[in-house]
């Protein structure tokens, strides 16, 4: 059982009050609080070894080089990769996703067929249109139903010996769906593609194993799961990351370099030009302890039961429609009510001191599917708890009563 009093201390964010009113964040998919053991290591950087890594003699530069380090380890063993240098430092999803799709530039050609999901975020939709407008590929959608799941029997038809990528996220950031992965990894390898999955909305809710998963790339944000803003992972298996040209050049990512030819470092500094987000690095180190420290396998039963109490709440309501009732799903909660805009909602719930987010969720594709304009979206976390699900409850009646 999770000590939710306990794990609440250590988010001094949570002490805030909003507009007057105790803070309910109910934003998580967008972002996770931070707590303090996160916020120490970034401080402890700042105030301690603050240098550039890798090049360094000097003493500060060689702590800091042995901590980004030892964090990539940390990533590397929470997903198990096989390889440290299977691990490369983003600034995030969608920086882990743009690295891939200009790589595969050189690696797919016209009439080459590329496979998305119907419901991603448009990190993983854009970059691989571009890829296509490159290339001449083609861009296939993976349907899906009014559930809000993936038409597997639909997956299976668009599978061809003519498809060389599949991309899809593991969790759906507007819909909460936890989509079935290993079936949709073991189907591509059988015609030969490679997959690469979205793991931005996973990673706070449950550990990949990327070598059980098979998995070409995966990759996830830091401040999703507790860490800051502004750093993530790809993870790559090594024949692939080696097939990929470097994606940005500059310092870090060379060899050696001449004005007649300049030959690439390797693994992982290949991908790694500039200096990097180094104190971010370290403190995704910091976030993944953290969350490690209090158990995967808790968290997911726990925000589990503060999403079947929501749902079972929020449906109370009358008019209330919920978008996602996927049977495998995770804390994510996207509604509307009929006759009410969700930014009115939105203004109104924060006025309460409730956040939660509101609009198309980056996920435009799925709001046409819906035919609406967007919804209110209440993800929680594990540090949230019951007694703020009825304060949302209460936020979303008063709400209606002002707009109805
Ligand atoms: N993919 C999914 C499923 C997301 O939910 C998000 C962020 O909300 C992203 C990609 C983009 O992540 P980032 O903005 O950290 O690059």
């Amino acid at each position: 059982m999770l000590d939710i009093k306990k794990i609440r201390a250590d988010f001094p964010i949570l002490k805030r009050e909003v507009n007057g009113k105790p803070l309910v964040y109910l934003d998580n998919a967008a972002t996770s609080q931070t707590p303090q053991q996160v916020i120490d290591a970034i401080v402890d950087y700042y105030q301690n070894y603050n240098a550039n890594i890798h090049r360094g003699v000097h003493t500060l530069s060689q702590e800091a080089t042995d901590k980004y380090e030892q964090a990539r380890i940390k990533i590397q063993k929470h997903f198990n990769a096989a390889k440290s240098y299977e691990i490369i430092y983003t600034s995030g999803t969608t920086h882990s996703i743009n690295l891939v799709a200009n790589g595969f530039s050189e690696l797919i050609k016209k009439g080459d067929e590329v496979l998305v999901s119907a419901m991603e975020h448009h990190s993983n939709i854009v970059p691989w249109q571009m890829l296509c407008e490159r290339t001449g590929a083609v861009l296939k959608v993976i349907p899906m139903n009014q559930d809000g799941e993936l038409r597997m029997d639909a997956y299976n038809e668009l599978l061809n010996d003519k498809t060389k990528l599949v991309f899809c996220n593991h969790i759906s950031n507007a819909l909460g769906t936890i989509n079935p992965i290993e079936e949709i990894i073991e189907k591509a390898h059988k015609v030969g593609a490679a997959v690469l999955i979205d793991g931005a909305q996973a990673a706070p809710h449950l550990v990949a194993d990327v070598q059980a998963l098979d998995v070409d790339f995966y990759t996830c944000s830091a401040h999703k799961i507790c860490g800051p803003t502004g750093v993530g992972m790809l993870y790559g298996k090594e024949e692939w990351l080696n097939q990929l040209p470097p994606y940005q050049g500059g310092g870090e990512m060379i060899a050696e370099v001449t004005f007649e030819k300049t030959t690439y470092a390797d693994l992982p500094h290949k991908f790694e030009a500039g200096t990097p987000n180094i104190c971010g690095g370290i403190a995704f180190g910091a976030a993944l302890d953290y969350m490690n420290g209090i158990g995967f396998n808790e968290i997911a039963k726990y925000e589990h039961e503060l999403l079947d109490y929501a749902t079972q709440e929020l449906l109370k309501i009358d008019g209330l429609k919920i978008y996602g009732t996927a049977k495998n799903k995770t804390s994510v909660i996207s509604f509307n009510i009929e006759g009410i805009h969700p930014y009115d909602m939105g203004s109104i719930l924060d006025k309460l001191g409730i956040a939660v987010r509101t609009g198309h969720h980056c996920a435009q594709p799925i709001m046409d599917f819906f035919k609406i304009p967007g919804t209110v979206r209440a993800s929680f976390a594990f540090y949230n708890t019951r007694e703020e699900v009825d304060v949302l409850i209460a936020g979303v009646l008063k709400a209606k009563s002002m707009l109805l």
